[in-house]
């Protein structure tokens, strides 16, 4: 029988926690998270000291137990962590660590409903969340490495009292007395559900057991993307990769990185081997990658790779945020800007590695280059890259080539990077624009993706060479056609005239050219203007 300590809250501790219990009351269910979350860092606290003090170590399969009584309206959660001295209970459950109530009231305030519960993690108040299902919360602890139980018990109003305790072994404790309008925490399917939206990837098994039945398990446990590649069968990656993307086949390429530095994160990211029938990547052109902190699903809205790379899919999992950060902070924390540019860079650079592999790289290009080109239209630091790895049809080459190619096969005197855009590769194929290029056997490169008629003019060029659409009339086409200066005679000269007084509000201009072998006109785009596929396109968008 042991003596009761009473012990005050700290007057910020009371305060916050009536701003947790009030401001969240609407998603309430995240305390399940708040819970598990400190269970599995306290089991992840412990794995580490262990390697440095024996007594420490964690027991054969350490877990993360949720046990539901019915009748007595318990909910346990219960761990192997690295438990808690008294001093230790002291201080982390009677004062705030991290002060800043202030910030905090004022944050909450500010932030949007939806955006609250990601607040409490930030400002390390996980732990006060329970008392939103809970009227009395009891947490029983016993440091690894000492025998020494205590026992904290509170019902969040000014006061806790401490008594000394007996637990088995290490490890913590933590007893809710559900509330009567809360119910709803007392079913396991409920609390499975939590789990599974909120913690399914905390690499710690969770198990669940409601009064006689069979424990269950709650979690897929598996934080694979944290192990070594070599632990990891190909079975195992496809599983994972099913699991994120909803696809039902293979990944086409698996990129699984361990960044390791200033800063540090792990990311799992996949390229799908097909596009998905119920999700289009172009439905929302954002990335959806997976932000984690600590293993937790923080958001799949943190944007952590450009627009144009939305049809990579996976996780990226760090240390080196506060677990649940703000929306706010996502869009503004350097951390997360860090994350982004080295994950954009390490992309580029698999991709180039997959382009040596030229049949993946052709499904690859023929599911997803149209949305890789879209990143020319931003023009920066990235064109270079994403210009190499473009693959175009050509009116010379079979199959696709490549920009660095077909400056390779550029005529003696040929200044620029002749294209030719449309529709579809069978259409230009035939066009009478190409009749003269043909017949000087120069090169055309031909573009069949929408987002084709808008880049070029962006990018101006690819390794100094000017791209240029071959239907703008630009002098130089005429130049390579053969140089030779070309006179009309004067029934030329009448036909043209009439031809003008025809057309006069339709064009601007009617010449003879050199660049027709078979057909007999053509038309042209100027050499300022739009070239003729942007002008077909903007008409189509007038309708
Ligand atoms: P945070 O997790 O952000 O630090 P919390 O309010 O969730 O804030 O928890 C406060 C502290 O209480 C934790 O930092 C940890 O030291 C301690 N704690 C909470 N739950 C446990 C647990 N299950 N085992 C060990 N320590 C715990
Ligand atoms: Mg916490």
């Amino acid at each position: 029988n042991h003596k009761e300590e009473q012990h005050q809250f700290s007057a910020e501790v009371e305060r916050l926690m009536d701003l947790v219990v009030h401001a969240l009351y609407s998603e309430r269910e995240i305390f399940l998270r708040e819970l598990i979350a400190n269970s599995a860092d306290a089991t992840d606290r412990r794995r580490f000291e262990a390697l440095t003090n024996e007594a420490c170590a964690l027991p054969a399969t350490p877990q993360l137990r949720i046990n539901i009584d019915k009748d007595a309206r318990l909910l346990t959660i219960s761990d192997d962590g690295i438990g808690m001295s008294k001093e230790e209970i002291m201080q982390n459950l009677g004062t705030i660590a991290r002060s800043g109530t202030r910030a905090f009231e004022k944050e909450l305030k500010d932030a949007k409903p939806e955006d609250r519960p990601n607040l409490i993690g930030q400002f390390g108040v996980g732990f006060y969340s329970a008392f939103m299902v809970a009227d009395k919360v009891e947490v029983i602890s016993r440091r690894a490495g000492t025998d020494e139980a205590w026992s904290w018990v509170s019902e969040g109003k000014g006061q806790y009292t401490l008594t000394q305790a007996t637990r088995d072994t290490a490890g913590t404790t933590i007893i809710l007395h559900i509330k009567s309008d809360a119910d709803e925490y007392l079913e396991s399917m409920r609390l499975e559900n939590i789990i599974r939206k909120w913690a399914d990837h905390i690499a710690w098994p969770i198990v669940i057991k409601q009064g006689e039945e069979e424990e269950r398990n709650a979690n897929e446990g598996t934080a694979l993307w944290r192990k070594p590649r070599s632990e990891i069968t190909d079975e195992q990656m496809d599983d994972f990769y099913r699991h994120i993307t909803h696809l039902f086949d293979k990944p086409l390429a698996t990129l699984l990185w361990h960044a390791e530095g200033v800063f540090e994160f792990t990311s799992l990211l996949f390229i799908p081997g097909m596009i998905s029938p119920f999700a289009p990547v172009d439905q929302e052109r954002k990335s959806k990658v997976r932000l984690h902190v600590r293993r937790m699903f923080i958001t799949d809205e943190a944007e952590m790779l450009p627009a144009w790379l939305r049809f990579i899919q996976g996780i990226v999992d760090t240390e080196d945020l506060p677990l649940n950060v703000s929306r706010e902070m996502l869009q503004n924390t350097p951390v997360l800007a860090r994350i982004r540019k080295a994950l954009t860079n390490r992309v580029i650079s698999e991709l180039q590695k997959l382009s040596e592999d030229k049949e993946k790289y052709g499904t690859f290009w023929n599911l997803f280059g149209a949305i890789l080109k879209e990143g020319l239209w931003e023009n920066g630091e990235h064109s270079e890259s994403i210009l190499k790895l473009s693959r175009f049809y050509s009116s010379t080459e079979e199959g696709l080539t490549t920009l660095p190619d077909y400056v390779s096969r550029m005529k003696d005197g040929q200044e620029a990077i002749y294209f030719l855009a449309g529709d579809s590769k069978e259409i230009l194929s035939s066009s009478p624009q190409l009749e003269g290029f043909k017949a000087q056997g120069i090169e055309v490169l031909l573009f069949t993706d929408a987002v084709d008629a808008f880049w070029p003019d962006r990018v101006g060029k690819f390794s100094d060479k000017p791209l240029r659409s071959i239907t703008q009339a630009k002098e130089d086409l005429e130049k390579l056609m053969g140089d030779v200066e070309y006179v009309n005679n004067e029934e030329e000269e009448n036909l043209l005239k009439s031809l003008k007084e025809v057309l006069t509000d339709k064009v601007s201009e009617v010449r003879t050219t050199q660049r027709l072998v078979d057909s007999p006109v053509i038309l042209a785009a100027s050499a300022g203007g739009p070239d003729l596929q942007m002008q077909r396109l903007m008409r189509r968008n007038d309708k």
